[in-house]
Parts: structure tokens; C-alpha cells; sequence
């Protein structure tokens, strides 16, 4: 995959590069997978692949996401990655039972707390959680950043079908306002009621999938009013924010526009319009987009300071990829909010 030198120092080029969307798996919970029998498209489809698939791409993605130690290590040397956010591959607890879900996250957790107390200065953890059981989700998410040091909660898109949008899931978003700790909101596949057009297609997994499923998600927890009642909570998308900054100004338009028409009576007045809660509780990253066009608009639209790098390792391992958002012609100094600064203070990673 890696089939080049290794992008500049940091010396040579000014700003440390952190990686923001990186992704692991114990081995029991690959194990757990492969045993899964599951009712859930959009899950066999994925882990029907990744576990069975003789490929290169594969097998190389299974062996990276269980490793925590030499390899990843490598792997970010060849690649110039100072720093890796690194989070319980999707979908994570969410596939489980809430007992099952409950053991996977704090396993999940002391595993990766353990790695990041190795390599303090290469690795930051998020928390995994089992959003199936909230009182749960919100000792364990209190745990992981309070003991555990974590900076981030990971939410790997629906469970089974279920969007985390309703009020039965505001202690979690209430948790992560309180200790000040943003929700990364991760891809899942589309959930079974509306997989079937992408499974026909070849498009359900990381090609299109992927994004429609996070960006309807978010947008439903916008729509629910989750930020007029929590306005200092904090989202992350990545993949260039899914699409949404560039449906922003008909989502302003048209849900505005329902909203005053009172259309569905059931979802609440928003104080204020998408484009909002877009520029105050979400930040976006670049993960698998490593594109000048994809990223400046995002900026653009969400601001500099709303924009951050990452891999997607080690789905997208692609030292090409690093040099090539090295060599983006926009200011040095928003080069580095995208590489290094807008990540420290958002995972506040120095003090
Ligand atoms: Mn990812």
C-alpha cells in the first residue's frame, strides 16, 4: 500500500500531523463478529468482507486494526503521523445485546487506555460505550475520560435500525457536555429498512453508504433540538462532514421552511437554522477525503477552526494521501489548524 518515502519531518514542514478518525479492534471482538449471527445487512456485508475476503486490502486491515504496538507504530513513522485519535472500529458495542455491549466497551476501553499509557505521545483514546443501555453508557463514558484519560466518546451511527437522536439518549449527550468531551459520530452501514437500493449497487459500505447513513444521523439529532438543549455539546464527522456542508444552504432553506409551515408537528421549532448547529457543534474531518476542493469548502463554510485532519487508518493507510494534503494550496497557518491545532484543542492534547 505504501509504496513511497516518507512524507517531510515535521521540522521541515511546521506543524505535527494528528490523525483523528484512526480505528482499532481487540481480537475477541473480531471473534465476536465472526460468530455473530446477525439479521443486519449492512453488518454481513461489511464483516462478511473484512473477515472472509482472501484480498490484500483485507487481510492487512484485519491484522492492522489489532495492532496497537510495533506495526501501528511503523506504519505512522512511514506515513509522518505524530499522533493518532484512535477509536473501536464500527460498529463497535452496537451490534450486541446491552449485556454483551456493556463487557465489549469497558474490554475495548482497558485495552486501548493501556496502549495509550505506553505511548502517551503517539496515542489518545476515545470511549466506546453501549448506547443500547444509556445509565450504562454514561458511568462507562465517566470512567474512560476521568480514569482512563479519553478525550473523546466514539458513536459507531445507528444500533440495529435505531437512530441515537431520541430523548432516551440525551443522559449520553448531557455526560459528554458535562465533562466537556466531544462524540465522534462514526459511519455504520444503512440499517436494514433501507439498505437493499446500496446492497443492489455495490454502494451500502464506505463508497456511499457510509456517508448517507452519518449525515441523515446527524441531521437528526440536530432536527431532534439535541443542541438547543445541550448548546456547548460537540459532534465530529468526518469524511468532509459527510456532505452536509454542501446541502447546507437547501437544508437551511427547506427545513426552514417546513418549520414555519409547521409540516411534521411532531419534531420540535429549532431556535435556529441547520447551518447553526453546523457552525457551533460540529467539527469535521477530512478522513478518506484527501481532497483540496472537499477541504477548503468545508472551511469555507464551517470555519478554519472546525476542519481537522485524519487517516481513517487503516482503511485509507495512504502515505500518497499525507503528501498530497501537505502540498494543499491554502495559508500555512490554516495548514497547520487542519494538521495540528484545531486537534489539540479540540482532544485537548496540550495543557
Ligand atoms: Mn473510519
Amino acid at each position: 500500500m505504501v509504496n513511497n518515502d516518507a512524507p517531510a519531518r515535521t521540522a521541515a514542514r511546521g506543524y505535527r500531523r494528528i490523525a483523528t478518525e484512526e480505528a482499532f479492534a481487540p481480537a475477541s471482538v473480531l471473534e465476536l463478529y465472526r460468530n455473530l449471527k446477525l439479521d443486519d445487512p449492512g453488518f454481513n456485508s461489511l464483516w462478511g468482507f473484512y473477515l472472509n475476503s482472501p484480498s490484500e486490502r483485507a487481510v492487512s486491515v484485519i491484522r492492522r486494526l489489532q495492532d496497537l504496538g510495533a506495526e501501528r507504530l511503523a506504519d505512522m513513522e512511514a506515513t509522518g503521523i505524530d499522533h493518532q485519535i484512535i477509536a473501536l472500529t464500527s460498529p463497535g458495542t452496537q451490534v450486541f445485546d446491552a449485556a454483551t455491549a456493556r463487557s465489549v466497551a469497558i474490554e475495548a476501553n482497558d485495552i486501548l487506555a493501556e496502549a495509550c499509557r505506553a505511548h502517551p505521545d503517539r496515542y489518545t483514546g476515545m470511549a466506546a460505550m453501549a448506547p443500547q443501555d444509556p445509565a450504562s453508557a454514561v458511568k462507562e463514558i465517566e470512567r474512560a475520560v476521568r480514569q482512563l484519560g479519553f478525550k473523546a466518546v466514539i458513536l459507531n451511527g445507528h444500533t440495529l435500525g435505531e437512530y441515537h437522536d431520541g430523548a432516551q439518549y440525551w443522559p449520553i449527550f448531557e455526560a459528554a457536555e458535562a465533562l466537556d468531551v466531544p462524540i465522534y459520530l462514526h459511519p455504520n452501514a444503512p440499517p436494514k429498512q433501507m439498505i437493499a437500493p446500496f446492497l443492489e449497487a455495490g454502494l451500502d459500505g464506505a463508497v456511499y453508504g457510509f456517508g448517507v447513513d452519518t449525515g441523515l444521523h446527524m441531521l437528526r439529532i440536530i432536527c431532534a433540538g439535541v443542541f438547543d438543549r445541550f448548546p456547548k455539546l460537540q459532534f465530529i464527522i468526518g469524511h468532509a462532514g459527510e456532505a452536509l456542508p454542501f446541502w447546507q444552504y437547501r437544508l437551511d432553506y427547506m427545513y426552514g421552511a417546513g418549520q414555519r409551515a409547521r409540516r411534521y408537528p411532531h419534531m420540535p421549532l429549532l431556535a435556529h437554522p441547520i447551518s447553526h448547529y453546523l457552525a457551533n457543534n460540529v467539527y469535521i474531518t477530512n478522513s478518506g477525503v484527501a481532497w483540496q476542493p472537499a477541504i477548503e469548502f468545508c472551511q469555507k463554510v464551517i470555519g478554519v477552526d472546525r476542519v481537522l485532519y485524519a487517516m481513517d487508518y487503516p482503511y485509507q493507510f495512504q502515505a500518497d494521501e499525507v503528501r498530497t494534503l501537505d502540498e494543499m494550496s491554502i495559508p500555512d497557518d490554516h495548514k497547520k489548524k487542519f494538521f495540528q491545532t484545531n486537534a489539540e484543542r479540540v482532544f485537548k492534547l496540550v495543557d
